[in-house]
């Protein structure tokens, strides 16, 4: 039951950092073996993750990060939170991304990938591996139609410099998203979270959407 979630902060509404930090303390209820952040600036992408609760993280995270990210809070159900590959974000060599759930299938979906070679044990990393080193010309929903077990979604493509952000739920996990009126994104797992959220930070939600199950969506600038 790992908690996940996002941002994605247009005209400057809110110190992104403190966004992160918020979700991090907030989303700590459904998993404290590990917590981590991601978030593009500049044309790269950088992670910060430690196997510490999100509160932990949440106080060391001071730096000027990016306005587009993701986050989770890890209740470890495979690969032990003590290797820093088994956390989230997940760098899957090319997609960086969060998983709330459990995946039945992470080796088959490892065999299916092309050029890629595992890191590590979490299940989460065949999805992204999946989303990045599929065969040629298998579509999104090709991909994700392999996964077994059950999965919310939110990952970054590294080095993107249009900075999007990608959001899928698949099955069961939940996923949530609040957007203000001047476009600002924020996703979590909870739409109790995503209010608090909204709360702690000082914005108004315009607009609010529970993800449905099998859907994907992406953000660029709100
Ligand atoms: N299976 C993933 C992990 O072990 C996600 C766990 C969860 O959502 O509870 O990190």
């Amino acid at each position: 039951m790992c908690g996940i979630g996002a941002f994605q902060i247009v005209r400057d509404e809110v110190d992104p950092a403190k966004v992160a930090r918020v979700l991090l303390r907030l989303l700590e209820v459904r998993g404290k073996d590990a917590s981590g952040v991601a978030w593009h600036k500049g044309g790269d992408t950088y992670i910060c993750k430690e196997n510490c609760a999100g509160a932990d993280l949440a106080r060391r995270l001071t730096k000027d990060i990016g306005t587009t990210g993701i986050v989770h809070t890890r209740w470890a159900t495979k690969g032990s939170p003590t290797i820093a590959g088994n956390n989230h974000p997940i760098d899957a060599q090319g997609i960086v991304g969060v998983h709330n759930g459990h995946i039945s299938n992470d080796d088959d979906l490892i065999k299916l990938c092309v050029d890629y070679k595992r890191q590590a044990q979490v299940d989460s990393e065949a999805i992204f591996a999946l989303l990045g080193h599929a065969p040629k010309g298998w579509t999104l929903a090709q991909k994700v139609e392999q996964v077994q077990g059950n999965a919310s979604l939110l990952w970054l493509a590294s080095h993107d410099k249009s900075e999007t952000l990608h959001a899928s739920r698949l099955q069961s996990s939940p996923l949530v998203f609040g957007q203000t009126a001047k476009g600002s994104i924020i996703f979590a797992s909870t739409k109790a979270i995503l209010l608090e959220t909204f709360r702690r930070c000082d914005l108004k939600v315009d607009f609010i959407h529970e993800m449905v199950q099998g859907t994907y969506l992406q953000a660029q600038g709100g």
